[in-house]
């Protein structure tokens, strides 16, 4: 069975490169759909709660939201990056709040104190959905991401390979001593 979340990143990007409109700088609010699979924890009678499974998410996934996601190789990250530094604001703000953990995988660096994710690939739905596997994959038991953004839309499937012990409680995963970090419950 699955359980499924969704949430919400609103973002600015361009298709640097691209011969279309969508090389100009533009914004989007994407809708980020992450389907989690594994057996039904009889407890709680669910497969995972969809509130944590979007916690989970959204402490990685914050770092997108009003954010800006260009490629490593355009010429508009220097010249941002320039503006913000000259105004002050490139290592931080005191209305930058929504800051998650910084990341760097082999797709994707986030620089949360100026809202900027710099992707090694063009940041297309197909791209975010790559960037969120890889970001959450260790994480979450990921039977399938789906993102669209705007007339775009792309969809990906994967085969959880494992089954994650949860507490029959509250619903959420053990940690490795088997301690449910929410309730205490010990397995
Ligand atoms: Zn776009
Ligand atoms: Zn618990």
């Amino acid at each position: 069975m699955r359980s499924i979340t969704t949430l919400d990143l609103q973002y600015a990007h361009r298709f640097f490169g691209f011969k279309g409109e969508a090389q100009y700088l533009h914004g989007h609010t994407g809708i980020l759909t992450i389907e989690v699979e594994d057996s039904i924890e009889p407890g709680v009678n669910m497969v995972f709660p969809c509130n944590e499974i979007q916690k989970t998410a959204w402490e990685v996934l914050k770092n997108f939201d009003h954010a800006l996601i260009l490629r490593e190789d355009d010429p508009l990250l220097p010249a941002i990056l320039k503006v913000y530094e000259e105004q002050g604001i490139r290592d931080g703000a005191l209305t930058n709040k929504m800051k998650g953990p910084a990341f760097k995988t082999e797709l994707a660096t986030a620089y949360p104190e100026c809202r900027l994710v710099v992707t090694k690939e063009t940041m297309t739905v197909e791209g975010m959905i790559k960037i969120v596997y890889d970001l959450l994959k260790d994480k979450l038991n990921i039977a399938k991401i789906t993102f669209s953004s705007g007339v775009n839309a792309a969809t990906q499937e994967y085969q959880p390979s494992r089954t994650i012990d949860r507490c029959p409680l509250c619903g959420i995963a053990l940690n490795e001593n088997g301690v449910c970090p929410k309730c205490g419950y010990k397995k």
